[in-house]
This record gives C-alpha cells, sequence and structure tokens, in this order.
C-alpha cells in the first residue's frame, strides 16, 4: 500500500468520525474541536492541562483554544483553577458531566457498531499499525510526541517503587504515569497510546 493509499484513508476515517461527531454535539450546542479539547483535557497530565498544552498538541491557536475554553467552561463542562505555586498557571480541569459526555461519545458510535467485526480482523494488528504509523509521521516531521509518560526517557522509577520525572524532579504516582505529557519524548520502553 502506497503512502498516497494510507492518507485518502485516514482522511476518510477522519471525515465519517467528524460527520458523526458534528451530529452527536448538536444536542449539546457544542463543536468538534471542543470535544477534542475534553478528551485531551481527560487523558494528559498537571503539566500539559493549560491553553497552551492544549494549544500545542490540536495545531489551533491560542485565540481559537480560548474561544473553545470559555464555551465549555459556560456549560459547565470545564473549570479553571490557578497552580498552587505558580499563581501565573491556571490549570484547565473537565467536570464530571464532561466525562458523561466523552463517555457517550468516545469511542464513536462508528467505531462501537463495527466492534465485532474489528475483533474478527484482529483489532490488535490495527491498533499497533496506526501505533507506529503516527510515531513515525511525528518523528520525520519533528513533532512532539505528547506521548504516555511512562513511556518517557525521564521517567524514572525510585527504590522505594515509586516514580520520578527526571526533569521536573517531582513526584509521580501510578496514575500519573498513565496520562500524556507535553513535554514527553521517547524512551527505551515501547510508545503508548492515549
Ligand atoms: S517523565 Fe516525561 S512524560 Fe512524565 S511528567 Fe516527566 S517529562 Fe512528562
Amino acid at each position: 500500500m502506497s503512502i498516497e493509499q494510507i492518507h485518502k484513508h485516514i482522511e476518510r476515517l477522519a471525515n465519517l468520525l467528524r460527520t458523526q461527531s458534528r451530529q452527536l454535539l448538536a444536542d449539546y450546542g457544542l463543536q468538534p474541536i471542543q470535544l477534542e479539547v475534553l478528551r485531551y483535557l481527560s487523558v494528559c497530565n498537571r503539566y500539559s492541562d493549560t491553553v497552551k498544552g492544549v494549544t500545542e498538541y490540536l495545531g489551533q491557536t491560542k485565540g481559537t483554544v480560548s474561544q473553545s475554553i470559555k464555551v465549555l467552561e459556560r456549560k459547565g463542562l470545564v473549570t479553571k483553577h490557578v497552580d498552587s505555586t505558580d499563581k501565573r498557571i491556571v490549570h484547565l480541569k473537565i467536570t464530571n458531566n464532561a466525562r458523561s459526555l466523552l463517555n457517550k461519545t468516545v469511542p464513536a458510535p462508528l467505531f462501537r457498531n463495527a466492534d465485532k467485526q474489528l475483533k474478527r480482523q484482529s483489532a490488535n494488528q490495527i491498533l499497533n499499525a496506526l501505533i507506529s504509523l503516527l510515531r513515525t509521521v511525528q518523528k520525520a516531521n519533528d513533532l512532539k510526541s505528547f506521548g504516555v509518560c511512562h513511556t518517557c526517557r525521564y521517567n524514572q522509577k525510585t527504590a522505594d517503587g515509586n516514580y520520578l520525572c527526571g526533569l521536573t524532579k517531582e513526584v509521580l504516582s501510578s496514575e500519573d504515569i498513565q496520562l500524556i505529557c507535553k513535554e514527553h519524548e521517547d524512551g527505551e520502553r515501547v510508545f503508548g497510546v492515549l
């Protein structure tokens, strides 16, 4: 299969997902980008849950992201929290209502309906191929990986069984290391996914 065919198939899938996303979100008065913001905030860590983190992850302008966050705040889906040590940093947290919305929309009904067939077609193989494609594209274009913390080269296991971020020198919990991070850099271990 040529790279052009890969592009066309991914573009088609993205188009189907976007169309369904628009239909599902119409009831909530939301746009697909606002769902993407919620999705990101539901899986990113405390170093990444800022307007800057969202902007970098989605590749959108700061103005577009700020507008989306205003809408999400107004609808009670996101709350803002000033950092306890650095007052210049504002963290964005999703609410329980946002989690309920995400549960209804991710995975998309399109994919849920195809779940049985996907299993037959060896879903693991498809997933591994997609991870490999994503990593290859990111590396070839020098893009940030936004990988899962436990696969990062800065992630260290301490003698007492805890985890430490070698970049920030802060302790990480077993929950923290399952989240994605804007400072992530590929380590020796297998790459993780959202
Ligand atoms: S170890 Fe890496 S991914 Fe984890 S918090 Fe530190 S920089 Fe981020």
